[in-house]
């Protein structure tokens, strides 16, 4: 499984820190809630790249494993989302221009996959805040919806947006 974790740091800096980054202790295992101590087994890095408008870098991503449930938790900085490459302030800001029919970087087909699982996700953004507070209807105007949300994840802010909104009806911030 995978927690979006807030290490304090861009992409930059935590490429630059490597395996040196402050990685976080874990009380209890997420999965079976067991004491940590003990149970929850340090079990080395997978890497992975990040990639931001300006930087393409491999980063260390820090796992565990659970000696009770055998589940394996990878410690995800909140600046990515699971499985993009991307960083989430790369992606929506290409997504963001899009909406605002403005030319975005990328590549046609990588950008039309961003948009379309943005979209995708528009009903789950929807509930998430619905569910938060002062919002109600939703129109069927699919692309003022996925502009207003837009303007509200990035008032909120992208990652702490990405991590509160974790595990929301089960599911994440575009996951498909
Ligand atoms: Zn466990």
């Amino acid at each position: 499984m995978i927690i979006s974790y807030d290490f304090g740091v861009n992409l930059n800096e935590y490429a630059s820190r490597g395996t040196a980054n402050f990685f976080p202790l874990l009380e209890t295992c997420p999965n079976c809630n067991c004491l940590a101590h003990g149970n929850l087994h340090r079990n080395g890095y997978y890497w992975r790249y990040g990639i931001a408008e300006d930087v393409t870098v491999k980063i260390p991503i820090c796992r565990f494993r659970c000696v009770v449930c055998k589940v394996s938790v990878s410690i995800l900085p909140d600046f990515l989302i699971p499985y993009f490459q991307h960083t989430i302030h790369t992606i929506l800001g290409r997504v963001h221009q899009l909406l605002q029919r403005k030319q975005a970087c990328g590549g046609r087909q990588l950008l039309r996959f961003h948009l379309k699982r943005y979209l995708k996700n528009i009903h789950w953004i929807h509930c998430y805040f619905v569910d938060k507070g002062p919002v109600f209807g939703m129109s069927n105007e699919i692309k003022k919806e996925a502009t207003k949300y837009m303007k509200m994840i990035l008032d909120f802010g992208e990652s702490p947006f990405l991590r509160r909104s974790w595990g929301h009806l089960s599911k994440y911030f575009m996951a498909n």
